[in-house]
């Protein structure tokens, strides 16, 4: 449910964006986000002709802790909870980077 309403989302922001007939989008899709790449390119197939392809990024986290900065370690994700901890201390990081989804590029089908 999350990843249709986040497919939805990327359509609209797409469509805001475009300034011609779109044929390629690239994302960038955050470790840390709810979502799974994989998922949202399926999604948004459904919803819209272009090729899509998803990148997954890695995350960066901040330990208030510990002061560690950099990639989380990822523990089982739950339905609708992503669990990572602080690879050094395992306290609960500030998420610094890699919680979205960024449009990284849009392609557009040549006219003429
Ligand atoms: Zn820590």
């Amino acid at each position: 449910m999350n990843e249709f309403k986040t497919a939805k989302e990327i359509v609209s922001a797409v469509n805001a964006l475009a300034t011609g007939t779109v044929e390629r989008v690239e994302l960038e899709v955050g470790e840390l986000s709810q979502v799974n790449a994989m998922h949202i390119v399926e999604r948004l197939k459904k919803l819209a002709a272009w090729h899509v392809r998803a990148v997954q990024c890695p995350g960066k986290v901040h330990c208030p802790n510990c002061q560690f900065e950099g990639r989380p370690k990822m523990l089982d994700r739950h339905r609708d909870e992503l669990a990572f901890t602080c690879p050094e201390c395992l306290h609960k990081p500030d998420i610094v980077y890699g919680n979205g989804i960024k449009i990284k590029k849009i392609e557009y089908k040549k006219t003429g």
